[in-house]
């Protein structure tokens, strides 16, 4: 039986392994954390750190195809990994996704629009960022950033630029030009190894705290501006002679035009709702793509929207559950800490 590695060991690893059981593919998750939620369902765990080199040689020798859940991957072991086996995406989707300087320079390279943007390394380096910028912009670290962790906004003649460096630790920063965006909508697409490219319909996102609330699908867009998102999506998926699943976030402009935002080359939080309104799921779709298999058609059969559980909104389990047409996913996680991702429901309206 073929066995698919996957580094990260967090709900997405979970959703990932348990498509992976339905297609008859074991699955080895290499994670830190031991009985972490992937490892609850997966056949084997190595708990280990990601760039733990013995660990990786030892899930190499166990896999025949890793993949991750995660950007964070350390490229090393990654690459490390991929002399050995298959990875996919590959290693290089990392490189690009993993600091927002290079991200937005590989967007822009692949034709499509970002925010105008500087690279602030030293606290002169964002006056004179933010002087370009009519004093509005959003500075953000280069690494490692999620959730909206990590960022500080701007407003003209309201927010003064004074020790703003140092307050986000004195690392790599950079300015954004602040987007008056309407809305905000993600897609969630798949290239197999052949080249075929399919994308789920745009999903819309409202973010709560810097954490993504919900994602409603249809998105309120017109067909031109999803055309756009999926032909960045398909650019960006060329670009990188990529295998798997990538989600892709936009902002929506009161024309209808689009700014990319950012990308993540992984199954994404706003493709969840393709469990409960699509036959295969963005975690069934990734899977197929990884393992040379045919990708799914990824029409959407229902309209719907996909709610976050998080932290003590895991509470409201049981009247999800008592409600009709709603799909309830927890992620095995015991301590439900405030901002933590604990689970989502898919309601189909
Ligand atoms: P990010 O971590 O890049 O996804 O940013 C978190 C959230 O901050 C986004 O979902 C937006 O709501 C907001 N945001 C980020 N960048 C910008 C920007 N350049 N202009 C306006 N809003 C932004």
């Amino acid at each position: 039986m073929t066995t698919i590695g996957i580094i990260g060991g967090g709900q997405l690893g979970r959703m990932l392994a348990m498509s992976a059981a339905r297609l008859n593919f074991r699955t080895i998750v290499l994670e830190p954390q031991p009985d972490c939620p992937a490892a609850q369902v997966a056949n084997e765990q190595i708990v280990a750190a990601y760039d733990d080199e013995k660990a990786l040689d030892a899930l190499a020798a166990a896999c025949d195809i890793v993949t991750y859940e995660f950007e964070n991957v350390p490229v090393a072991a990654a690459e490390r990994l991929a002399q050995a086996r298959p990875v996919f995406p590959p290693p290089k989707a990392l490189e690009a996704a993993q600091d927002r300087l290079v991200e937005k320079r590989f967007l822009n390279d692949s034709g499509i629009v970002t925010a105008r943007f500087h690279a602030v390394d030293s606290q002169a380096d964002l006056e004179a960022a933010l002087a370009d910028f009519d004093g509005s912009g959003v500075l953000k670290t280069r690494r490692l950033g999620y959730d909206g962790k990590g960022q500080r906004v701007f407003r003209s003649g309201q927010d003064s630029p004074q020790g703003a460096f140092a307050a986000l630790g004195s690392v790599p920063l950079i300015l954004e030009s602040f987007v008056p965006f309407e809305r905000e909508i993600s897609i969630i697409a798949a290239r197999a190894a052949d080249g075929t490219v399919a994308c789920y319909d745009p999903a819309e996102n409202v973010h709560r705290n810097g954490i993504l609330h919900t994602s409603t699908v249809p998105a309120a867009i017109g067909p031109a501006t999803a055309e756009t998102a999926r032909v960045a999506a398909k650019a960006i998926l060329d670009a990188l002679g990529y295998v798997g699943v990538i989600g892709v976030e936009f902002f929506v402009l009161a024309d209808g035009s689009l700014v990319a935002n950012e990308m993540a080359p992984r199954v994404h939080n706003s493709g969840h709702w393709t469990e409960a309104a699509c036959i295969v799921s963005q975690f069934d779709q990734h899977i197929r793509a990884v393992a040379g298999l045919p990708l799914g058609n990824p029409v959407r059969h229902s309209d719907c929207v996909m709610q976050n559980l998080i932290g003590d909104d895991i509470a409201e389990v049981p009247g999800w559950l008592a409600k009709d047409n709603v799909f309830v996913h927890l992620y095995g996680k015991t301590e439900a800490r405030p901002g933590r991702k604990m689970g989502h429901i898919t309601r189909l309206t």
